[in-house]
C-alpha cells in the first residue's frame, strides 16, 4: 500500500490544473520507467512551486518520454520561509551536500559567493539546482530554492537590501557568549533574513569591515570550536529554523 510519504514526488516546470496533461523530462521518464519500473496507471505527486501539489496518473511511458495527467489538488501551495543562504563554495562533494541541506532546511535562496579567501573559482549552478530539486522532492516542499549565480561578496554587500538582516557567522566570535545563537537569533523574529558562511580560510579583515558597516549584520558565534564551512551552514540554518523560523511557528506564507 503506497503511503503519502512513499509516493513518488516530482517537480515539473509547467502549469498544473485538474485534467491537464504534463510531459515529463527525459530524465524523469527514465527514472519512472527504467529505474523504478512504474507502469501506466501509477499515481505520483507533482508540484511546480506555484499551483500546489497535484495527485497525477502516469498515462504514457516509454524509454524517452512520459506523460502524466493531473487528477486532483492534493495540497494547496505554501512557500518556504524567506531565508537566504550565502556561502563561499567549498570542495564539490560538500557543495552538493550544501545544496541538499539548505533545501531540506527551508532556504528560499541559495547564493554561492566569491570571498577573498574562497578557493573555488567557478561552480556548476545547474548541478546545484539539480541537487536542490531532488532534495525538494524528497523533503516534500512545494517550491524549490532560487539558485543565484556565483557572485562576488563585495558586489552583494554594496547593494545589500535595507530590509534584510545579514546574520554573519564570524569564526572570530567562536566561543564569544555575547554572540551566542539563542541571544542573536531570538531577537530576529519574522524579519527577512540571510545567513553568511565563509570558506575554509574564513573572512578577510576588509570583508569583516564591509559586513559590519551594514545597518543590520549581527555577528553570530557557532560555539567554541571552528566548524567546517558545510557544518557551519547546516548548524546556522538549523538554529535559525528552531529559534525564529518555521520550526516554531510554521510561518509558511
Ligand atoms: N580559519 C578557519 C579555517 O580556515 O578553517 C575558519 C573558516 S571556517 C572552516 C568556515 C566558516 O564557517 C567561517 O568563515 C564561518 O563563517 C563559519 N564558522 C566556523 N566555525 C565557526 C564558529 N565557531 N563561529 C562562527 N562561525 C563559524
Amino acid at each position: 500500500m503506497e503511503t503519502r510519504h512513499s509516493q513518488i514526488r516530482l517537480y515539473v516546470d509547467a502549469p498544473l490544473s485538474q485534467g491537464r496533461d504534463v510531459a515529463l523530462s527525459r530524465d524523469q521518464a527514465h527514472y519512472l520507467g527504467t529505474v523504478m519500473r512504474k507502469p501506466v496507471g501509477t499515481k505520483i505527486a507533482v508540484f511546480n512551486g506555484r499551483d500546489g501539489c497535484y495527485l497525477a496518473e502516469l498515462t504514457e511511458i516509454n524509454r524517452k518520454t512520459a506523460i502524466i495527467t493531473c487528477l486532483s489538488l492534493q495540497e494547496t501551495q505554501w512557500s518556504s520561509p524567506d531565508l537566504w543562504l550565502l556561502f563561499a563554495p567549498v570542495k564539490k562533494a560538500r557543495l552538493d551536500f550544501m545544496a541538499q541541506k539548505a533545501t531540506e532546511l527551508g532556504c528560499s535562496v541559495i547564493w554561492p559567493v566569491q570571498t577573498d579567501y574562497c578557493q573555488v573559482k567557478a561552480i556548476k549552478e545547474d548541478k546545484l539546482e539539480a541537487n536542490a530539486i531532488e532534495a525538494a522532492e524528497q523533503t516534500e516542499r512545494l517550491d524549490i530554492p532560487d539558485i543565484k549565480p556565483f557572485t562576488k561578496l563585495d558586489a552583494l554587500l554594496s547593494d545589500w537590501p535595507e530590509d534584510r538582516i545579514l546574520i554573519f557567522c564570524d569564526e572570530r566570535l567562536a566561543g564569544d557568549h555575547n554572540h551566542n545563537p539563542a541571544r542573536i537569533l531570538s531577537e530576529i523574529g519574522h524579519q527577512k533574513a540571510a545567513v553568511l558562511v565563509g570558506p575554509e580560510g574564513g573572512f578577510s579583515m576588509t570583508e569583516k569591515q564591509k559586513i559590519d558597516a551594514l545597518s543590520q549584520s549581527p555577528g553570530l558565534s557557532l560555539g567554541p570550536r571552528i566548524l567546517r564551512a558545510d557544518t557551519a551552514a547546516l548548524s546556522v540554518l538549523t538554529l535559525y529554523q528552531a529559534l525564529c523560523g518555521d520550526w516554531i511557528d510554521n510561518a509558511q506564507s
